[in-house]
């Protein structure tokens, strides 16, 4: 039962053997039992979740089930719900409650989930390893004096320790993919565009999307079936995308003929010897199965992380300017004045790393130096863009490893932000360049998760599952549990 995927739940919920309300109490008991350990959850409602499984058994009883019937599912603190507190683990929002749902919960509550609460993160999703949350870090189940990885730390680690089957996360330069790929498990973040940001608290709008985490990629597909589609309350949901057959796209295959894209750019000196070597082998299955591995250049490659922490704080300074103490969250004791009380408010209220980024960003945006550096981001962002359109006139989908090195230790690179940057070096090109990306478990370096991960063109979603469907049926890499949280350990 611990790391049941969510497709044997839906049939064993099918099928009449096992209730909606029983596998929540058997997820919640889990939750009890490891959360003061791994610190993954940062709100939950159990008589909550508990109403909600009941409400779905009712269902079930009068109606045919939906897609999601009665399958329990966490969400990162970063949608907003009407249950609960929402607070992108920020002081600066402890206790608000939001008046609406995000448009991705409302689509999961239409098709009978149960919504499990809320999951650690890097404040304002800031981060890559889930230690800037204001609850505390998160830790990595494989070794929990390892971080889960970030921003959605919480969500992957939750998973991955089978407290449950998935989880929403939310990817700006990684924070699906890199937390996935730490914890061993699944994680897909779709096309730009593709899903509504409406009810997400904002970090880079031009970059934010939403994604499932899982334990296999048909679960993934699943969800992102209900989550994806228009929302005319998201002006960048696009209205006319073209449509995927989610769960059609998963039926495993072989490679034959698909051409895959391997970036020199992104085997590299620096990388962990390991991790190389685990995409390496996972590249030859591939190739066994039929495809063929074409090298490939992306030339820009060495200017997406500079070009990263550019955009992506100039659009955070802009959207995180609405806490001020007045409409959202913290406001300071006793303020002397108006700006004494925006000031303090803020500045007791985001921790440091959010700090950073407001900092920078309103610099790179200040007059005298947009041109220099924020216009000069946009039109790298265009070349890096053009590499991907180019190299993909060559190839069908490319892979990469998905992080350079496996799980880092807690605190181990918390004063050193440069370093916590370059742990993205690898995700973050495709979100400057709105494509959808994927990671999946390959292998292990150190006892520590290894992912792999896939890159399509725009819209192509089914490239990624089918690739990932296919390497995901010819290896177990994705069914191994870490054993301290009753799984089977990392060998065969
Ligand atoms: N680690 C990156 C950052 O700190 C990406 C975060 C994310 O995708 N939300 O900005």
């Amino acid at each position: 039962m611990p790391f049941s995927t969510l497709s044997d739940m839906k049939s064993r919920l099918d099928t009449g053997e096992i209730s909606a309300r029983e596998i929540t109490q058997n997820v919640l008991e889990r939750i009890d039992t490891h959360n003061g350990t791994l610190n993954a959850f940062v709100h939950i409602d159990p008589a909550q979740v508990l109403a909600q499984a009941d409400a779905s058994d009712a269902f079930r009883t009068k109606h045919d089930a939906r897609p999601l019937e009665g399958l329990p599912i966490a969400v990162k603190d970063i949608f907003c719900t009407q249950d609960g507190p929402t607070t992108c683990c920020s002081n600066i929002l402890k206790g608000f409650h939001a008046p609406y749902d995000a448009h991705v919960i409302t689509q999961l509550k239409k098709a009978g989930a149960v919504l499990l609460g809320k999951t650690n993160m890097d404040e304002f999703a800031m981060g890559s390893s889930t230690e800037t949350s204001a609850y505390g870090p998160c830790r990595n189940p494989w070794n929990t004096d390892c971080i889960p990885g970030g921003s959605s730390g919480g969500s992957a680690s939750a998973v991955a320790a089978g407290l449950v089957p998935a989880a929403l996360g939310t990817d700006t330069g990684g924070s699906i993919r890199q937390p996935a790929a730490v914890c061993g498990i699944t994680g897909l973040k779709p096309t730009y565009g593709r899903v509504s940001r409406r009810g997400i608290i904002a970090f880079a709008s031009s970059l934010d999307q939403a994604g499932p985490m899982t334990r296999t990629v048909r679960d993934t597909a699943m969800i992102t079936a209900v989550i994806s589609g228009h929302d005319s309350g998201d002006a960048t949901s696009v209205a006319d995308a073209p449509v995927v057959d989610w769960l059609g796209a998963c039926n495993p295959a072989d490679m034959k003929g698909m051409k895959i894209g391997k970036p020199r750019e992104y085997f590299v000196d620096g990388m962990d010897a390991d991790v190389r070597e685990a995409v390496e082998t996972a590249l030859k299955q591939c190739e066994n199965m039929g495809a063929e591995i074409v090298d490939i250049s992306l030339p820009h490659t060495e200017y997406a992380v500079a070009t990263y922490y550019v955009i992506a704080p100039s659009e955070a300074s802009a959207n995180l300017a609405r806490y001020d103490g007045v409409r959202f969250g913290h406001r300071c004791k006793n303020p002397e004045d108006l700006l004494d009380m925006y000031t303090r408010s803020r500045d007791e209220g985001f921790g440091a790393e959010v700090k950073r980024r407001i900092l920078t960003g309103a610099f790179a945006l200040s007059s005298g130096y947009y041109d220099a550096y924020y216009k000069k981001a946009q039109q790298v962002r265009t070349l890096i863009r053009q590499d991907f359109l180019d190299a993909f006139k060559q190839v069908d989908v490319i892979a990469t490893p998905t992080s350079p090195v496996p799980a880092f230790r807690i605190g181990e690179k918390t004063d050193d932000p440069l370093t916590m940057y370059l742990s993205d070096i690898f995700t973050i090109a495709l979100n400057l360049a709105g494509l959808p990306g994927l990671s999946q478990p390959c292998g292990f370096a150190g006892g520590l998760p290894v992912g792999l991960q896939w890159i399509a063109p725009a819209w192509r979603e089914d490239i990624l599952l089918s690739a990932a469907s296919a390497y995901e049926a010819a290896t177990d890499w994705h069914a191994r549990t870490p054993a301290d949280f009753d799984g089977q350990g990392d060998a065969a």
